[in-house]
């Protein structure tokens, strides 16, 4: 970033600047919990705790909601419904998200149980919402005045989205969906709606006029609940993904209707692009086997996955990295915070660092490496890690199980490998390393600097003598840094290795 400011203070400045006269601001973000809540929808709350962390900054007072659209209907049988469960699931289609069962926990809903997942892993990123489920608040028929008045303003409503429609919408168009009394589903048809009364049909024969402030059976369509919902929360700041912010989109005809149908300025928004993974499984949502905030975590710090959130404009997408780029993306964190306790930071990457970080620190943590550690983890050397670096130590053996490509992985050999083949070279020079590890004052870059006094003495070039090494130690071609693989594992046993060679 070049840029002087740090975006997320630019938007609080902008909502300061245009939401004059409020002694709390309203920052909103949501989503539909339709499947798993992937690390691509994350975007959309880190995007708005940024900004009520920077209005925060300035001294103000916040309402940070974040709402779970799961009064919603259930579109389609979800991708990662479990086979024998596929037939049941037919059966719920048309029906809230939160009227139905949950396929993996018997004690929650469909909903319920992606929202506790995602409420759960949000915690230890240090973002604390207010969860406000539409399920609930449609049922207690929360919005039933502003439904009455959309319901009044029914043809302003269609004329605005017309306006970005190629067929026009049908005459009896209602913003309305009714989820039917009998059979829980939305294929209900509207025969009268008169104040605070309909009368509805549904296709399963089921018929009856009931008062939507008695019976929370009613919900606003989207572009119509979008822009209701900011009206009654009073949201003052919202992001949106891509998909909302094409010309024509939700939140074009969501401004529209809000000024319009409910007197309501609308918030100031903010586009968000979307994130995709690098070297991990895809983040469909849909497709069953996306990659959750939790299978994030189980790779980054927290403080370093919000720093890859923080670091870049909203407006720009970015991949989440899992293959070998996140040793780089962690010695990019590592030398961040160098930098900002030696106080040679530029005031934007103070900025990145404080708000990459969970809680606010006064020292430098004692770090080692994530490339280091992937050596400590492999030579089981981590027992005496102890606060951050145990918790680093954890992630990288993660990485190692999970994602880490095969160059990356090894194991320390007890035997030379039997099939080892190795030319005269090869073997001179192993011997003469051996000589060399029984000085025991040896530091690392002595170490370092033998390999190459050795190879001119022996005539070996580089590349062969480490291939020789590798085999030795590893059994494998390559290897992590020999002298600091020798200093880890220990000279003893290196020394017991290159005995075995003959
Ligand atoms: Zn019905």
């Amino acid at each position: 970033m070049t840029d002087k400011f740090f975006w997320a203070d630019d938007i609080a400045e902008k909502i300061i600047k245009e939401k004059v006269g409020k002694s709390e601001y309203v920052c909103a973000c949501g989503i539909s919990p339709s499947g798993t809540i992937h690390m691509g929808n994350f975007r959309e709350v880190i995007t708005t705790e940024l900004v009520v962390r920077a209005l925060k900054d300035k001294g103000k007072k916040i309402r940070f909601i974040y709402s779970w659209d799961d009064y919603d209907r259930l579109r389609k049988v979800p991708m990662n419904i479990p086979e024998n469960k596929k037939k049941e699931f037919e059966n719920y289609i048309g029906m809230p998200i939160s009227e139905i069962p949950s396929p993996f926990d018997k004690k929650l809903d469909y909903a319920r149980y992606f929202e506790a997942q995602f409420e759960k892993d949000l915690k230890p990123m240090g973002i604390k919402p207010k969860f406000i489920r539409q399920s609930e608040m449609n049922k207690k028929c929360k919005y039933s005045s502003l439904i009455k008045t959309a319901i009044e303003k029914r043809k302003e409503i269609m004329d605005v989205l017309n306006k970005y429609r190629k067929e026009p919408l049908d005459e009896n168009w209602t913003p309305l969906e009714v989820y039917c009394e009998k059979c829980k589903k939305d294929a209900t048809k509207i025969l009268n709606a008169k104040g605070y009364e309909i009368e509805y049909s549904c296709a399963c024969g089921f018929r009856n006029k009931i008062d939507f402030r008695k019976k929370g059976i009613v919900k606003l369509k989207w572009r119509v609940d979008w822009p209701a919902r900011w009206f009654y929360e009073k949201v003052d700041f919202e992001p949106g993904g891509a998909d909302h912010s094409a010309p024509g989109g939700s939140f074009d005809t969501a401004k529209k209707i809000s000024k319009k149908i409910f007197g309501y300025n609308p918030p100031i928004y903010q586009l968000y692009e979307w994130v995709r993974p690098k070297g991990g499984k895809e983040f469909s949502s849909s497709s069953g086997n996306a990659l959750s905030l939790s299978d994030g975590l189980e790779v980054y710090e927290p403080e370093i996955l919000r720093y890859l959130f923080v670091g870049t404009r909203p407006n720009k997408g970015f991949p989440i990295i899992f293959d070998d780029e996140i040793i780089k993306i962690y010695e990019e964190f590592d030398e961040l915070e160098r930098k900002y306790f030696e106080k040679i930071a530029t005031p934007l990457e103070n900025r990145i660092y404080e708000l990459s970080l969970v809680k606010m620190r006064k020292t430098k943590p004692e770090k080692t490496s994530f490339r280091h550690l992937i050596t400590l983890v492999q030579t089981g050397k981590t027992k005496n890690l102890k606060g951050k670096e145990k918790e680093r130590a954890e992630k990288v053996r993660n990485w190692l199980d999970n994602y880490a490509p095969e160059e990356f992985k090894f194991k320390v050999q007890d035997k030379i490998p039997e099939d080892i083949s190795l030319s005269d070279g090869q073997k001179k020079a192993l011997n003469e390393l051996k000589f060399a590890l029984k000085n025991k004052n040896l530091t690392e870059e002595e170490i370092y600097n033998k390999f190459y006094d050795i190879c001119a003495s022996v005539g070996l070039k580089n590349n062969e003598f480490f291939t020789a090494a590798y085999n030795v130690i590893l059994n494998k071609n390559r290897g992590p840094r020999l002298a600091n693989l020798i200093m880890t594992i220990g000279k003893e046993k290196i020394i017991k290795l290159l005995e075995q060679v003959r």
